[in-house]
């Protein structure tokens, strides 16, 4: 048996028993095959490539499913709920799109772990360290698979030099692969002392499994060729010699990471990593929160706002609030209070994101992720309690590297414009600043593609065609003081100035020296890149 990690030994089963992780990868290492065979060995699929929900009758006894299928939107695919074993996983989908963005760090303020997956033969990407340094910003535990195993890859030890010298992490193999590209016959699985042996024939087979008693275990001969046999040895000894043992705690607190070997397309490794994220996943874990921590035992329920989804209708405007349990045992239709507001809310119609088959939540706990559809309440950032004024902490909202001035093709629409770009702006697609002079707005982006999102879908959601002019500006930093100051700092730079959708003030400039000067001559001022979405 594997020794579970555990730092909080007093949870409740239900709770223990939660995995919520998000998987990060550059394109194409097979991120979508790799969530195709967790939902199929979680039992949610029959077959790999059917990612569909079952039971149309239950499905349309709720409005919001309907409203779903009417629009042809898919929310579902942002979290994804299952069972493995004794396991309930939450896996919550990272944005595809390649430009680095707000939407992915959030995504990962709501997990607590992240799989890493890697191509064999091409290593660590640029994608996937981006996303890595994201990880680390918040010490999450990572846990590493290294796909396309059947195909020519590099040598094992090359691959964890490279994880380990470029993110900076100690590499533990959990599993050792005998044999390369079309020799490839499987993996020798280092924790448990077995051997796994690939099936080419049958993609979504589950590998043969036999139980091996220690290296020397004449079983071994009769499977693995000798020449591969030979090498195995030889690896496994050096391995030893070279690299770390498996140690949990550090895994947990995101000093190491052990790394599987396999072929997702294969179904191969697939059932040790889940058994992996199983063993050192780890539970719901205490979330940061002013004034105090909240742990996922606490019996009073409380969650936060990671994401928020607007549909693609014009003639509606719900949005789902995607909500991550931070404690507590959430039951349907109870009584939350919104923090932001201190105004009550009835959760009446949450949905769980069920992969087998996605329904209305009828109950839910710390460490899962539940839709609330609401008509624009609910903004990222957001804490819900059952009465305490807590505030989640840790969810930021980055300066925009990108500045654009847009305005409506037809100046009449200016209103329409401002509300669109307002539910953007709550949205966290982009930062929408209104200059203090002039008319119009200034949008920011991270990614230079999101201009071009926001256009498409301002003219598809608004029927409004739009124009993004380049802009004076090209920095923005939030500022923030004591009133007096930041009165006199604003009349001395009116033609800086700006407001964002929460009405915060803003320093927008094109020059590096301008804030220095800023810094310089009102240091009871502070301008910062980042600011907490509340
Ligand atoms: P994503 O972009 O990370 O979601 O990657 P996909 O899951 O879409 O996979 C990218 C490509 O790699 C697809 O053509 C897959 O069929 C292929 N692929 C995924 N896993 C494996 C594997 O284990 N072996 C091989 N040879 N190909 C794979």
């Amino acid at each position: 048996m594997l020794d579970i990690a555990s730092n909080r030994p007093a949870l409740p089963p239900e709770i223990a028993r939660r995995r919520t992780f998000a998987i990060i990868s550059h394109p194409d290492a097979g991120k979508t095959t790799l969530t195709e065979k967790f939902l199929l060995f979680g039992g949610a699929i029959q077959m790999a490539g059917q990612v569909r929900a079952k039971g149309e009758a239950r499905r349309t006894r709720s409005d919001f499913m309907q409203m779903e299928k009417d629009r042809g939107i898919s929310v579902s695919a942002s979290a994804m709920s299952f069972d493995y074993k004794t396991f309930r996983f939450n896996l919550v989908d990272t944005p595809g799109h390649s430009d680095f963005s707000e939407d992915t760090y959030r995504t990962l303020t709501a997990v607590d772990a992240a799989v890493m997956v890697i191509d064999g033969a091409k290593g660590v990407e640029s994608q996937t360290q981006k996303l890595f340094e994201v990880c680390r910003l918040r010490d999450l535990p990572i846990l590493t698979f290294c796909n396309k195993m059947d195909r020519e890859s590099r040598d094992t030890f090359e691959i964890i030099d490279e994880i380990q010298e470029m993110l900076a992490i100690d590499v533990t193999p959990a599993s050792w692969p005998i044999g390369q590209g079309r020799d490839f016959i499987g993996c020798y699985d280092i924790l448990r002392d077995r051997l796994e042996l690939m099936d080419r024939a049958d993609r979504n087979k589950v590998a043969e499994s036999i139980e091996i008693n220690g290296l020397d275990d004449p079983k071994l001969a009769q499977h693995v060729p000798a020449h591969l046999l030979e090498q195995l040895h030889e690896e496994l000894e050096m391995a030893r010699a070279l690299l770390p043992e498996l140690d949990p705690q550090a895994v947990l607190e995101g000093h190491m990471t052990p790394i599987w070997f396999g072929s997702a397309i294969n179904s191969f490794g697939v059932k040790e990593l889940m058994d992996g994220i199983g063993s050192y996943g780890p539970e719901p874990q205490i979330q940061s929160a002013e004034p105090r921590k909240i742990s996922p035992e606490e019996t009073k329920v409380s969650g936060f706002v990671f994401k928020v989804q607007a549909n693609m209708d014009p003639k509606h405007r719900d949005r789902v609030a995607f909500v991550r349990m931070a404690s507590g045992h959430f039951k349907r239709g109870m009584k939350l209070t919104h923090v932001r507001t201190k105004k009550p809310m009835a959760v009446s119609n949450p949905v769980l994101f069920l992969a087998s088959d996605r329904e209305l939540a009828d109950e839910a706990w710390a460490g899962d992720i539940i839709g609330i559809p609401n008509h624009g309440q609910l903004r990222i950032g957001d804490t819900l309690t059952e009465g305490e004024a807590l505030r989640v902490t840790g969810i930021p909202s980055f300066a925009p590297e990108l500045l654009q001035g847009v305005r409506a093709g037809d100046p009449m629409k200016a209103k329409h414009l401002e509300k669109a770009l307002m539910q953007f702006a709550e949205e966290g697609a982009a930062k929408v600043f209104k200059p203090m002079i002039g008319s119009g707005f200034i949008v920011g982006v991270v990614g230079a593609l999101q201009f071009e999102v926001l256009a498409s879908r301002i003219e598809l959601e608004y029927g409004l065609p739009v124009r993004f002019d380049g802009s004076q500006f090209t920095s923005a930093r939030w500022v923030a003081g004591d009133k007096a100051a930041l009165d006199k700092f604003i009349n001395a730079n009116k033609q800086h100035i700006a407001h964002d959708h929460d009405g915060d003030t803003v320093y927008l400039t094109r020059l590096q020296w301008d804030i220095d000067r800023v810094i310089r001559d009102y240091p009871e001022l502070k301008l910062t890149a980042t600011k907490e979405m509340m």
